[in-house]
């Protein structure tokens, strides 16, 4: 069976479900509502592109592991066949948005429990109508990207919560008596709402003006529905429908997130390097990173058992050495910069001064002091050209964040209100001129591969290459789908490329 449109499976009882046809059907999707698959209709799991699963009354607690404490009007029927559905939806890693009773629904088949009786009832619970309360953002998640970082206000209507997080889900929305009113998985195009946007669209305000959700100053539930069509317009996890892939010469990967976490590989990362060259292509290292130089990732991949060569790491101080010579050949440079970036730039023939320089470069400077704030604050406030070599504001590291380039940006700019004229690291466009240089392939032969899309996917994107998101680091679905810069290829990890790569 062919179709030319979404096709959304709602997983309720149809009496129950109009206003979540109509917000599916106002996202430009076909619902279709049914319980299981919808065999005699000649429906089979390939026919749909996104399951939702509505609000509705409680779970059976024995679904959870607890005896009943308060849990009522139970359709145990219901719930098994809700979870089987979902059970099938995230085996194909189709798109799933939960909300109410879905989010719970979520929230148990991950393993996580749920809350028997709230007990601050009395501003959740529906009295005839929707109650209202504030709710804030977790920072960083879609919620945030979606309604900002302060108090909103949302809808309420249910009688149990979550409990115990479910593995795998992050917590996105709580309201301030801490309940949790949003989550999204980590790896999987899953959303979920405790709350109900398919009450707050402004089509249901508009034709619900007595109800107390359209009185109020609450948030477009709408935005949830778009960031669910997104998820499933999004390319598909682990797929290349395209081919995109067979044209792939180089690989350039981000290294934290993507290749290992700390000093772990990823699951499968090695096979997939080997797989790499064994099929007659090349990976390099990208990374913003200018407090050490490719030495140091060398020794790092060496210690974690990989021999590699220099030639395989490009840095962001390197990129910055080649736009130097390029648009300030021969300037005396102030670079704020460990002494491994300093060397780094004295070997590429940069010449350094501290005293009398006509060009300022910043780095990431873990050994930075106040003497040398000064000197760059006087540099900057002179009006010199200012450089840095990349944008981060922190550095993960194994024990939490630490300031990078960005935080020193802004101390400067606090001092002398300037931020640097041009940054060169990722996602800016002169790193990738200088990977180009470096490999001396067509920008179509090349995909950028990172876990963060504002750097990583944004680097390759907006800069003419094929770029890829994976999963196995910072960002999740959710964030994909409430993000500006939209990925070409989404994939796992880049374990899953591997059965993809087929000899040149
Ligand atoms: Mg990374």
């Amino acid at each position: 069976m062919k179709h030319s449109e979404k096709r959304i499976l709602i997983c309720g009882i149809l009496e129950d479900v109009p206003n979540y046809i109509k917000a599916i059907q106002n996202i430009g999707f076909t619902p279709v509502v049914a319980t299981t698959l919808p065999t005699s209709e000649g429906f089979a799991l390939s026919d749909f592109d996104g399951l939702l699963l509505p609000g509705g009354s409680d779970i059976d607690p024995i679904l959870f592991g607890q005896e009943n404490h308060g849990s009522r009007t139970i359709d145990r029927d219901l719930d098994d066949k809700q979870l089987a559905m979902t059970e099938l939806f995230v085996r194909a890693k189709k798109p799933i948005l939960g909300i109410c009773k879905g989010c719970q629904v979520i929230n148990v088949y991950f393993g996580g429990t749920l809350i028997q009786d709230l007990t601050t009832n009395e501003r959740h619970q529906w009295d005839g109508d929707d109650r209202h309360h504030l709710a804030t953002a977790v920072s960083g998640t879609y919620m945030e990207k979606l309604y900002g970082s302060a108090p909103v206000t949302i809808n309420s209507a249910h009688h149990q919560g979550l409990d115990r997080i479910g593995e795998g889900l992050v917590v996105c929305q709580r309201s301030e008596d801490g309940v949790v009113e949003a989550v999204c998985h980590k790896s999987l195009p899953i959303l979920a709402t405790q709350w109900h946007p398919e009450r707050m669209t402004d089509a249901w305000k508009q034709a619900n003006p007595d109800r107390r959700t359209a009185r109020h100053e609450s948030v477009d539930g709408g935005l949830v529905f778009d960031a669910f069509a997104r998820l499933v317009r999004a390319a598909a996890i682990d797929e290349d429908p395209e081919h995109i892939l067979d044209g792939i010469k180089c690989f350039a990967l981000d290294m934290d997130g993507t290749i290992y976490l700390g000093d772990r590989w990823i699951d499968g990362a090695r096979e997939f390097l080997a797989r790499v060259e064994e099929k007659g292509r090349r990976f390099v290292f990208l990374t913003n990173n200018s407090s050490k130089n490719p030495q140091v990732y060398v020794e790092k991949l060496r210690r974690m058992g990989l021999a590699v060569t220099e030639d395989r790491i490009v840095t962001s101080g390197q990129a910055t050495c080649y736009y130097l010579k390029k648009h300030f050949p021969g300037k005396r440079v102030f670079l704020l910069g460990n002494e491994l970036l300093r060397e780094e730039f004295v070997n590429d023939g940069i010449l350094l001064d501290d005293e009398n320089p006509e060009v300022v470069v910043v780095g990431f400077d873990t050994t930075l002091n106040y003497e040398k704030l000064c000197k760059v604050c006087d540099f900057v406030r002179a009006g010199l050209p200012y450089l840095s070599t990349h944008p981060d504001f922190n550095c993960p590291t194994e024990t939490g964040f630490i300031p990078d380039a960005g935080a020193i940006h802004a101390f400067i700019h606090a001092s002398a209100f300037r931020y640097p004229d041009r940054i060169i690291g990722k996602p800016n466009g002169d790193i990738m001129d200088y990977l180009m240089d470096r490999v001396g392939l067509s920008r179509d032969e090349v995909i950028m591969i990172g876990d963060r899309l504002y750097t990583d996917v944004a680097a390759g994107k907006n800069n003419g290459l094929y770029s890829m998101l994976v999963l196995s680091g910072e960002a999740n679905m959710a964030e994909a789908a409430t993000s500006e810069v939209e990925p070409h290829l989404i994939f796992s990890s880049v374990k899953q490329i591997i059965p993809y790569i087929s000899p040149l």
